[in-house]
């Protein structure tokens, strides 16, 4: 989804081929529309073979369960992020204690972004779910939810089950 208006002078934005590629350029202060995916992180918070999951009740995948997850926001570490997600959407406060995988994320219909999985174990707070969430729950890996929402969170999920690890 390309934006139509220069961000910086409101002109009609007009494509172009700059560094190789047709990119949206304005035509009257020459600033390029770069389009780049969007950094966010979701998070496994574990305790032992159980793991912290909220079902969504907005779009995309509402109504399924998911990780708690979210982008970053343009003055926060990723590391920050991930532990603001938890706590809005969980009440839990975190420590991150692992990096788990990054994705480039293909099923976000919102934009394209890069996924970035933390394991995490719980430091305080209690259970309440968020406003993006009905509820919150801890999932046996034995015994997951069938409907699981974001192909990365099913293959994150899948392989923890299986007791496979991957570090970067
Ligand atoms: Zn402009």
């Amino acid at each position: 989804m390309s934006p139509r208006f220069c961000i910086a002078c409101g002109t009609e934005l007009r494509p172009r081929e700059v560094d190789g590629r047709s990119r949206q350029v304005c035509p009257e202060c020459g600033r390029v529309s770069w389009e780049n995916p969007v950094p966010a992180a979701a998070v496994v918070v574990r305790r032992a073979r159980e793991v912290l999951l909220c079902r969504r009740i907005i779009e995309p995948y509402a109504g399924q369960w998911t990780l708690p997850a979210g982008y970053q926001e343009v003055d926060e570490s990723i590391e920050s992020t991930a532990v603001r997600e938890v706590r809005e959407e969980t009440g839990l406060v975190v420590r991150l204690t692992g990096l788990i995988d990054v994705f480039t994320t293909p099923d976000d219909p919102r934009k394209p972004s890069i996924l970035v999985v933390y394991e995490a174990e719980e430091a305080d707070g209690e259970l309440v779910p968020g406003e993006e969430c009905s509820e919150v729950a801890w999932a046996s890996l034995d015994a997951l939810p069938r409907d699981i929402g974001f192909a990365n969170n099913r293959i994150v999920l899948e392989r923890l089950r299986k007791g496979e690890t991957r570090t970067w």
